[in-house]
């Protein structure tokens, strides 16, 4: 049957999965949604036979309904091929290897419910890494990103579109190169990023700036991530804007969480892990899986709670922050409250304070009421904060915040490679220390969504392994002794930009992204 998309703010028209994906943002500022969830149709049991891209298949036919089998397919195998470094698409590295979840050490940052008593279960038997770093640009973003372009163009086709698809994209550095690589040259579409200029990793800056498409442009933002996000945001929601493109034969899409034509993809490789837990024996069918995700804008962990509302059987969903906690107070609190200081952390791409994903939770427990989710998304524009209701904590029940701070992600980062030789990254240092104090840790099995790879952050993951005999040393020469110490082959990704030339140079103010946007395309 058919699923029709609506907006999280508003109750009334409603749009195919395909318009959804077009437009990316509601028109009311609101996020697209399904109406229902469907459910999963294939026996659990099987789960462990099919490889990546039939799983894709199997979850993406159930929220693109608008979608033909062929098309599906076609945009499933264009983006899951070669591309990826390893045919799996995302292995699952069980974290005794690697030390994930071992026996903590005091000090847990974890909040709400979790039993103290408990955390020295030897969690290090019974976690797993989900690597999702394994695409062109070495980060999760690739998962979805991949994908999105073939569903865009294809979305356009059927929709009879005409105009050139201007991708209006802001990033906190993984989202940029991501996207970056898959709208490249891609006939149709031209796309602009947007990052905060000083608020990403010297890889993450490199790997954009010097992007060659011809129909890419790479804008520094004097601002923070938030600031770059909201400032996209305004842009897609300026009416007289959108006319003057239509005029001009252009209109704007998105390749943000925000767009559902990411949401989807990612919860597949939540399916796809569960089936390789159930391969390996680590569950049989029916039995639960928690999940531990490093969060920013809470599209990754959304797609983990929306592959338990297609009846995955997922049990407690941690949300791990850095030191930028809001979601963790969220939690804990019931108070959504961005009123703190921005803090640049070790994990940049989790350096947010408006999780703007969490929009589509709020909706949804709230009982789908829009009225009440555009009231509570107008007191955080207006007041900077706002709290749900007791009722909609109680919905809540599945998600326990936790986060680490630097000292915890860096030493995280050490010990497991001390004691395993296994390297993580700051983002995913930060889930694995949440693990490590997670409740249940030895009876549940869990997965640990791995969200970059270490030659990502170069610097400040040589930085939490040796500190005094790394900091001197520049960046590729970093590159080269991360490879010595972990055996980890240097990814074609960091190969690419040792000697690629910088092509983007261009630098705005907060205010002036649209200024930009309309000299680039030529309407101002
Ligand atoms: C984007 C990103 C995150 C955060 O994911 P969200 O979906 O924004 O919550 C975490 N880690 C890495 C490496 C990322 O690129």
């Amino acid at each position: 049957m058919e699923i029709m998309y609506q907006s999280t703010r508003r109750s009334g028209t409603k749009v195919t999965a395909s318009q959804a994906i077009l437009k990316g943002l509601a028109d009311d500022g609101g996020l697209f949604v399904p109406e229902r969830f469907p459910k999963f149709e294939v026996p659990l049991g099987k789960l462990g036979e099919m490889s990546y891209q039939e799983t894709a298949y199997e979850v993406m036919r159930l929220f693109f309904t608008d979608f033909t089998e062929e098309e599906l397919r076609a945009c499933i195998n264009g983006a899951y091929d070669k591309k990826f470094d390893t045919p799996v698409i995302a292995p699952l590295v069980r974290a005794d290897e690697a030390g994930a979840c071992a026996p903590s050490r005091t000090g847990s940052s974890v909040s709400a419910g979790m039993d103290s008593a408990s955390v020295n279960g030897g969690a290090g038997e019974n976690a797993w890494y989900l690597e999702l770093f394994h695409g062109k640009t070495i980060a999760f973003k690739d998962m979805a990103l991949s994908i999105l372009p073939y569903l865009m163009t294809t979305a356009a086709k059927k929709n009879g579109v005409k105009n050139e698809i201007v991708i209006l994209t802001a990033t906190s550095g993984d989202t940029g190169k991501a996207a970056l690589a898959g709208f490249a040259d891609v006939p149709g579409t031209s796309i602009i990023v947007f990052y905060p200029k000083d608020g990403v990793s010297p890889i993450q800056k490199k790997q954009m700036v010097t992007e060659p498409g011809k129909n890419t442009m790479v804008v520094g933002v004097d601002g923070n991530f938030d600031d770059c996000q909201t400032g996209v945001k305004n842009i897609f929601n300026n009416k007289e804007l959108a006319e003057r493109m239509d005029t001009a034969g252009y209109q704007f899409s998105s390749a943000n969480s925000i767009n559902i034509g990411r949401l989807v993809p990612q919860i597949v490789y939540y399916v796809y892990s569960y089936g390789q837990l159930l391969k390996n024996g680590a569950i049989t069918a029916g039995e639960q899986m928690d999940v531990v995700v490093p969060t920013g804008n809470f599209g990754n962990i959304l797609a983990a709670y929306y592959a338990k509302q297609i009846g995955l059987p997922v049990g407690t969903l941690y949300c791990a922050s850095n030191e930028n906690k809001v979601l963790f107070d969220f939690f804990g609190s019931g108070t959504y409250d961005r009123k703190r200081e921005f803090i640049l952390t070790s994990s940049p791409s989790m350096d947010i304070l408006i999780s703007s994903n969490l929009e589509r939770l709020i909706y949804k427990i709230a009982e789908n009421d829009p009225d009440r989710t555009a009231a509570f998304m107008k007191q955080l524009t207006g007041e900077g904060e706002y709290t749900i209701t007791d009722e909609m904590r109680r919905e809540l029940a599945g998600f326990v915040g936790g986060f680490a701070t630097e000292v915890e992600t860096a030493r995280e980062i050490a010990e497991v490679y001390e004691r395993t030789g296994y390297v993580l990254d700051p983002h995913t240092a930060v889930a694995s220390f949440v693990c490590r104090n997670k409740a249940n840790a030895a009876e549940i099995p869990t997965v640990v969504a791995s969200t970059a790879s270490p030659y990502k952050f170069t610097r400040s993951v040589m930085k939490a392994i040796d500190e005094g005999k790394y900091s001197d040393m520049e960046d590729f020469a970093l590159v080269d002794e991360l490879h010595r110490i972990s055996g980890v082959e240097i990814p074609e990704a960091i190969e690419t930009i040792r000697t690629a030339a910088v092509v983007h140079d261009t630098v705005c103010g907060t205010g002036e992204m649209q200024q930009v946007v309309e000299a680039k395309l030529g309407i101002s």
